[in-house]
C-alpha cells in the first residue's frame, strides 16, 4: 500500500528518481546505486561523521566495491561534537566533490543529507542519500536549512536523486532520533487541517496527489510508538515512508505547504531564538515541532468545541481591525527584523472588511462539510500526547526548555509568522483567537 504510493510519488516527483526502503538494504546499495546514480568516468564520495560511519558508511563502501563501483577514499567528519549544517561544511564537501569529479553518497541523517545535497546542488549534479535515523522528513525534500554567518536560512538545492533506508540501521539508531522523526510526522495532523481551512476559503486549493502521499500512510505510521521505542526494526517500516513520502509531497507540489502549518512555526521561532541549541546534540526539530503539534492539537480542540456556524458574520466584520491597528499588534509581539517579516508576511493575508465578510460567509456556509473533515482529520490531544510520550518524544514544554507562558506567547507570534493561512488566522478573523489562546491554558488542560 504504501510502496504504492511511494511509487505514485516517485512518478511525479521533480528531483527523486529511487527509493528503497527494507531490510539488508545496505548491502544492496551497490547494485542500486550501480543502476541509479553512477556515471562512466566518475567515482562516489561517501561522506559520514565517525558514528553514521560505523553505523552504516563502512557496509555501504564495501557494497559499492562488490558492485564494481569506482569510490574516491570517504570523507567522513569527527563523531562529536554533534556535526552542525553550517555552510562551511558544505563549501568543503562541494571541494572534495569538484577535486575528486566524484558524486555524493550521504550516509547520515538530516545533517549530512542537507551538506551533500547543498553541495551537490551547488555543482548542478544528482546525489544519493542513505539514511541512518527516522529523524525528520526532509530527506527527500528539497532545500537544504543551513547557518551562514550565525543565521539559519533554507536554502534552495535538489532533493535527492536515490533514497535508501536499512530498516535495521533505522531501528539501532539512538532513540532520541526516531522520537523526533515521530514528532515531526504527528504534525501531518494539525498541518493537514491547516490545509483543509485554507483551502476552504480558496487560498491553497488541495493537491490530490500531495495530500495523498502525505496523509495516507500517517496514522498507520504513529499507530506503534511502543514498537518504535522498543526498536522493533518492522515497526520503522511504516515511520519511514511516512517521512519519505512527505518529502515527496513537497517535491510534487513544489512547496511545503503538504508537510507543514502553525506547529511548524512554533518550531521556527524557538529556532530563532536558539532553544536547545548549546545542547550537544542540540535540541531536534522534531522535538520542537513536537510541542507546535500538541499546542495546535489542543487549540483545535477548543476550536472544534465551538460552533462556527453559529456566528454573527456582520458582527464578525464590524469587529475587523483596520491594517494600522493589525500592523500595531504585530509589532507588539515580534521585535527587531522578526516584526519587519510578521509585517511582511501577515500583509500577504490580511483582507479588507468586504475581503473579510466573503471569507467568513464561505467558512459558515461551508461548516456543515468542513467540520466532519476537520474532525476525521484530528485527534484528541491527550491522545496524541499518550502517543508521543510512548514514542519517547517531548509532551510537556519543559521538556524542551521553555515555561508555559513562553509557549502561550508564542501562538500570536506562530500567527504572523508566515503569510500560510492556518487555524490561527481562522480564528483571529472571527474574534476567537485571544479566548481559544486562554481556554488552551486554563486549568483541566493538556498541561494545567
Ligand atoms: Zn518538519
Amino acid at each position: 500500500m504504501t510502496n504504492q504510493a511511494i511509487a505514485d510519488g516517485l512518478r511525479h516527483a521533480s528531483d527523486t528518481r529511487v527509493i528503497e526502503v527494507g531490510r539488508a538494504i545496505l548491502s544492496r546499495t551497490g547494485e542500486i546505486l550501480a543502476r541509479s546514480l553512477a556515471q562512466p568516468g566518475r567515482p562516489l564520495l561517501i561522506v559520514a561523521d565517525e558514528r553514521t560511519w560505523v553505523a552504516a558508511g563502512e557496509a555501504v563502501a564495501a557494497s559499492l566495491q562488490a558492485a564494481g563501483l569506482t569510490q574516491t577514499e570517504p570523507l567522513v567528519f569527527p563523531g562529536t561534537p554533534t556535526l552542525y549544517a553550517a555552510y562551511e561544511h558544505c563549501e568543503t564537501i562541494r571541494e572534495r566533490l569538484m577535486e575528486t569529479n566524484a558524486l555524493g553518497v550521504a550516509v547520515g541523517a538530516g545533517t549530512l543529507n542537507d551538506l551533500v545535497k547543498l553541495a551537490s546542488g551547488e555543482l548542478d549534479q544528482p546525489y544519493a542519500v542513505v539514511g541512518t535515523a527516522a529523524s525528520m522528513d526532509g530527506y527527500s525534500g528539497f532545500g537544504a536549512p543551513m547557518s551562514q554567518g550565525g543565521v539559519k536560512i533554507t536554502m534552495p538545492c535538489p532533493a535527492p536523486a536515490v533514497v535508501l533506508f536499512d530498516l535495521d540501521v533505522a531501528a539501532a539508531a539512538p532513540k532520541a532520533m526516531v522520537a523526533s522523526g515521530y514528532g515531526d510526522l504527528a504534525a501531518k495532523i494539525p498541518a493537514g487541517a491547516d490545509w483543509i481551512l485554507s483551502d476552504a476559503i480558496g487560498l491553497d486549493p488541495i493537491d490530490p496527489l500531495a495530500w495523498d502521499l502525505v496523509q495516507g500512510g500517517v496514522a498507520e505510521a504513529l499507530s506503534r510508538p511502543d514498537a518504535l521505542a522498543a526498536g522493533d526494526a518492522d515497526a520503522y517500516e511504516g515511520l519511514v515512508e511516512g517521512l519519505l513520502l512527505s518529502g515527496l509531497a513537497m517535491q510534487v507540489y513544489k512547496g511545503t505547504r503538504p508537510a507543514s502549518g502553525a506547529e511548524h512555526y512554533f518550531s521556527h521561532l524557538w529556532e530563532l531564538d536558539h532553544l536547545g541549541a548549546d545542547l550537544d546534540p542540540p535540541l531536534s526539530h522534531g522535538y520542537k515541532v513536537a510541542i507546535g503539534t500538541l499546542a495546535m492539537t489542543a487549540f483545535y480542540e477548543r476550536f472544534m468545541a465551538r460552533d462556527l456556524a453559529a456566528i454573527d458574520v456582520d458582527a464578525v466584520v464590524a469587529a475587523w481591525p483596520t491594517w494600522d491597528a493589525v500592523e500595531a499588534d504585530i509589532r507588539s509581539k515580534l521585535t527587531g527584523p522578526l516584526a519587519e517579516k510578521g509585517v511582511r508576511e501577515t500583509r500577504e493575508k490580511y483582507v479588507d472588511a468586504a475581503g473579510l465578510r466573503t471569507r467568513v460567509q464561505t467558512l459558515v456556509d461551508g461548516w456543515p462539510s468542513l467540520r466532519p473533515r476537520l474532525v476525521d482529520q484530528l485527534m484528541p490531544a491527550r491522545d496524541l500526547q499518550r502517543m508521543l510520550a510512548a514514542a519517547g518524544t517531548p509532551t510537556r514544554p519543559e521538556d524542551i526548555g521553555l515555561t508555559l507562558a513562553e509557549l502561550k506567547d508564542t501562538f500570536p507570534k506562530a500567527m504572523y509568522y508566515r503569510s500560510r493561512y492556518t487555524v490561527l488566522d481562522v480564528t483571529r478573523e472571527i474574534g476567537w483567537f485571544d479566548e481559544l489562546v486562554d481556554e488552551v491554558f486554563a486549568p483541566g488542560g493538556l498541561w494545567t
